[in-house]
């Protein structure tokens, strides 16, 4: 890749805006997504809507991973979150 090349590339990177980045983010990891709440256990069911809208997913982009929060535990797990990751 030519210096260029790379030029254009990032730019195109900046051009997404933050929403866009975390939906592809979302979609490209969403077949990794957790059947569990992280915190609880409790069990996640992906074809149920009310849930897929209720719970959260938090994307650690850092460690590529995926982590599944319920209602309940969200509110307290976001506290933590927000420190280190505010795009959720
Ligand atoms: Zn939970």
């Amino acid at each position: 890749m030519n210096r260029k090349q790379r030029r254009q590339r990032e730019k195109a990177k900046k051009k997404m805006s933050p929403d866009e980045r975390n939906l592809s983010e979302k979609i490209l990891l969403f077949n990794q997504l957790p059947d569990a709440c992280n915190r609880c256990s409790a069990s996640f069911d992906n074809t149920n809507k009310e849930m897929v809208k209720s719970w959260t997913v938090v994307v650690r982009e850092t460690a590529g991973k995926v982590r599944l929060f319920c209602p309940s535990c969200i509110n307290s797990t976001k506290e933590e979150y927000n420190a280190s990751n505010p795009t959720i």
